[in-house]
């Protein structure tokens, strides 16, 4: 008889179902990874809360996570058994429209590439991730830092389309841990001035400590204001929405300076349709770009500044806790309590 494992479900939103399953068994080119600490996300959040059109439920849950090779399946090279591993939950095919003009991010077979399941003791990580992004783990970084590598690529991601200078003076809206990371990646292209835009107490406390030079409280202050105060009427050089709400869209642009850049990266539940004013667009030469994903050169932008960037994300996981709590976590999320929690198998 085979081995058996724990592993969570959702089974509908707001059902999470630990079963007892076989330890899968892996194919050509995939791995099994025995998980070591896997992390929540606003994503698992989102679909937790009210499913998600990427994912047809009943699903293994959670996508976040860093571990061990278990089992190597065939043709597998560069793993062995115990090495440890972090990694990202998609990769691109290389084959088509958009992965040969570079743009992975779009790819069509993204869909298919997808791996959840990290909230289990293994999991099984396909060829394509094996193949393209999957990376082995230095004993200098920890599990929960090495876990991060997937919101951190999204958010190299979107660094890389602002390309901040030290010239600019950069607006961030949303401190979730999204934002966080933002503020934490900033820091290191030290802008003129990196101001933050944060509701909670708890997010306050971290954007400053991650280096935000000004943080305004979103649910007291004026951001426009604030924002002119602080450029001389100028408004923010780069702008990035990290909320998905589809007021703060619409409201970013005003706090864009001429020539500004609006990075749009929150995405709005489907069907939502914003309005700008055109006449900014225009003549105040405003871009704005939407950023989704991420493509293999941000997550190895990412992976190198975990290692060697010299940047400390601890404050970021709130709590630490076994497979069988993921029901009460998912309850503290929901309830808006701690930013990210760890889960450890
Ligand atoms: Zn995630
Ligand atoms: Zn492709």
């Amino acid at each position: 008889m085979s081995k058996t494992m724990q592993a969570a479900f959702l089974i509908e939103p707001g059902k999470i179902e630990l079963r007892e399953i076989p330890i899968p068994e892996p194919g050509k080119g995939e791995i099994i990874a025995k998980v070591h600490t896997a992390l929540t996300c606003g994503t698992d959040l989102k679909t937790y809360r009210r499913g998600h059109p990427k994912v047809t439920l009943p699903s293994p849950f959670g996508h976040e996570f860093s571990g061990t090779v278990y089992d190597v399946g065939q043709d597998v090279n560069g793993f062995k058994e115990g090495d440890n591993l972090m990694t990202v939950f998609s990769a691109p095919c290389g084959n088509c429209y958009f992965c040969k003009r570079g743009d992975e991010h779009l790819c069509a077979e993204l869909k298919n590439s997808l791996m959840f399941g990290a909230y289990a003791e293994y999991i099984r990580i396909p060829e394509p991730i094996v193949s393209k992004n999957l990376f082995s783990k230095p004993h200098s970084l920890s599990f929960r830092q090495a876990a991060l590598l997937e919101p951190l690529s999204c958010v190299m991601h979107g660094i890389d389309e602002a390309s901040p200078s030290e010239d600019d003076t950069v607006l961030l809206i949303g401190a979730g841990t999204i934002g966080l990371l933002f503020t934490a990646v900033l820091k290191t292209f030290h802008p003129k001035k990196l101001i933050v835009a944060a509701r909670g107490e708890e997010r306050i406390a971290i954007a400053e400590k991650f280096g935000a030079d000004i943080v305004i409280d979103a649910a007291k202050g004026d951001i426009l204001k604030e924002v002119h105060n602080l450029t001389d009427g100028m408004g923010a050089n780069v702008v990035i929405e990290s909320t998905g709400s589809k007021e703060v869209w619409e409201k970013s642009i005003e706090y864009s300076s001429k020539n500004g850049k609006l990075i749009l990266f929150g995405g709005l539940p489907e069907g939502s349709s914003v309005t700008y004013d055109a006449e900014r667009i225009h003549y105040d030469h405003i871009r704005l770009q939407g950023v989704f994903h991420y493509r293999r050169k941000d997550v190895t932008a990412a992976r190198e500044l975990l290692i060697n960037g010299g940047i400390h994300l601890e404050p970021l996981i709130t709590d630490e806790y076994s497979l069988g709590d993921l029901k009460k976590v998912f309850r503290f999320l929901d309830d808006k309590q701690g930013i990210k929690y760890a889960i450890l198998p």
